[in-house]
């Protein structure tokens, strides 16, 4: 069955052809800048690129699935303005640019794992590839495209015929709006690819180059980290759709000039998770990351489950009550699932339609419907209806097979309804009658621990 994909930079939905005839896919996705936790949002695109590459395991690809870790050089501005964000992290924290490099970066790789995300076959640091970056940058400087000003060496965009086609830019609307603040670069959309060290500070992060003492761009790490893992022209290229005008725009101009190609076959952006209609963003200082979640009692995977709900390609408004709705048909569909018997076969039809819908550009929330309408359907029998699901799981990833009830059996019963009570009281957010079970709980020497799968009953 036909993989379709859209594709950002072709503005249509493309079948999914891939350039080796191995079986293997090459896929980037632009990773954390890790100066801060990841938020939920970050969290959603992340959980649409594994979407992705669970579709294509599902179409038998072999996927080299690549993710950076932007640990130097993403400015407060993605328009190569402002400080370095890791520098902004180490000012807040007090802790130096290492440590909060590799504070971040685990805390990254513990969201993937509770969020059920398949960890990267290559996971690269840009610090580890300073060498690489350097090498692309004078593959740039011999075709004549860059130049330098007091604070760095710049990408001359006005040298490439094709920059800013992914995005659509209009770079001579651009050229009239910003004539004055481009400071010294000669056009707007220029970009650094090596800043210097300001001459009377010490950088925490820096290194010697063939321009001067400094350190990489944003931008040249992901387009050298791709081509050195995935080569020159791969298959895949994700990120959030804020990357479309500038940073992924000059990823394509910087593999232009060094390799003749535009990087990446297909573009796929992931669409935002937003709050009140604004974008969640790091910066703005105000976030809720996954731990947020957890520790107010909710389970990641539900959030994984509300993502699917949606097309990654339409913005979502997270709300707690959206949460709820989530986790409650999550319960649902775990209980249902842990009671069929197994030994079963996944049903044709179904897993026909499965395919269909996952290929037709991920629309999970088609495949989503598609597991209720099977657990109501009377032609499959529930052995068959389990496996059929498994089968399912292995692209959604909701952990299925993995869960199961909680040890109720010694619980007596006054105590579990008591439980429920607490748990509808919570749901109806009549905190007073929450914690009334609480007390009552108490007083019969048990106590209730919210942990990701649910309430937890523990004799006190
Ligand atoms: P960052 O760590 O800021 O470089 O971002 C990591 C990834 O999250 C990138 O692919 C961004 O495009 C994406 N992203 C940033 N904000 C949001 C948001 N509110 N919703 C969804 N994805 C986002
Ligand atoms: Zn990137």
């Amino acid at each position: 069955m036909t993989l379709k994909l859209y594709d950002t930079y072709h503005r249509e939905l493309r079948d999914f052809v891939p350039i080796k005839d191995d079986g293997s896919v090459g896929l980037y996705c632009c990773g954390p800048t890790v100066y801060n936790y990841a938020h939920i949002g970050n969290l959603r695109t992340y959980i649409f690129e594994d979407v992705l590459r669970r579709v294509l395991e599902h179409n038998n690809y072999k996927v080299d699935h690549v993710v950076n870790i932007t640990d130097v050089g993403h400015l407060v501005s993605d328009a190569d303005d402002g400080e370095d964000k890791m520098e902004t992290g180490s000012a807040r924290t007090g802790k130096t640019a290492w440590e909060i490099a590799d504070i971040y970066t685990q805390a990254f790789f513990d969201d993937l794992q509770h969020l059920n995300i398949l960890s990267p076959t290559i996971t690269c640091k840009a610090t580890d590839h300073i060498a690489e970056q350097i090498v692309a940058i004078q593959q740039i400087e011999a075709k004549g495209m860059t130049y330098i000003t007091s604070d760095g060496v710049y990408f001359d965009t006005n040298q490439d015929p094709d920059y800013g086609y992914l995005a659509r830019l209009n770079i001579e609307g651009l050229q009239e709006g910003a004539r004055v603040d481009k400071g010294e670069k000669r056009n707007p959309t220029d970009f650094a690819l090596w800043k210097f060290s300001p001459e009377n500070e010490q950088r925490q992060m820096e290194w010697e180059s063939p321009w001067g003492k400094g350190f990489p761009g944003w931008h040249i790490e992901c387009s050298a980290m791709a081509a050195k893992y995935l080569g020159p022209l791969f298959d895949i290229h994700c990120g959030g759709k804020d990357h479309i005008p500038i940073h992924h725009s000059n990823e394509i101009a910087q593999a232009q000039a060094c390799y003749g190609t535009k990087l990446s076959n297909y573009w796929m952006h992931g669409y935002f998770l937003q709050t009140d209609k604004t974008k969640m963003s790091k910066s703005s200082g105000e976030f809720l990351r996954m731990q947020t979640l957890i520790d107010q009692g909710h389970d990641p995977i539900a959030y994984r489950y509300l993502c699917l709900l949606a097309h990654y390609r339409s913005d979502i408004n997270f709300s707690w009550d959206t949460l709820q709705s989530a986790t409650t048909a999550l319960n649902r569909l775990r209980d249902t699932y842990f009671n069929w018997p197994d030994a079963g076969t996944p049903s044709k039809d179904f897993t026909e339609r499965f395919t269909s819908f996952v290929n037709d550009d991920l629309n999970t929330s088609q495949a989503i419907a598609l597991i209720w309408e099977l657990l109501k359907s009377s032609d499959v029998t529930d052995a068959d209806k389990k496996a059929t699901v498994t089968l399912f799981d292995s692209v959604l990833g909701l952990r299925l097979p993995e869960w199961a009830p909680q040890a109720r059996a010694e619980v007596p019963d006054q105590i579990m309804t008591l439980v429920e009570a607490r748990q509808q009281a919570r749901t109806d957010k009549d905190w007073a009658a929450a914690d009334k079970a609480r007390d009552d709980l108490a007083a019969l020497g048990y106590e209730v621990v919210d942990t990701p799968d649910g309430p937890d009953v523990r004799k006190i």
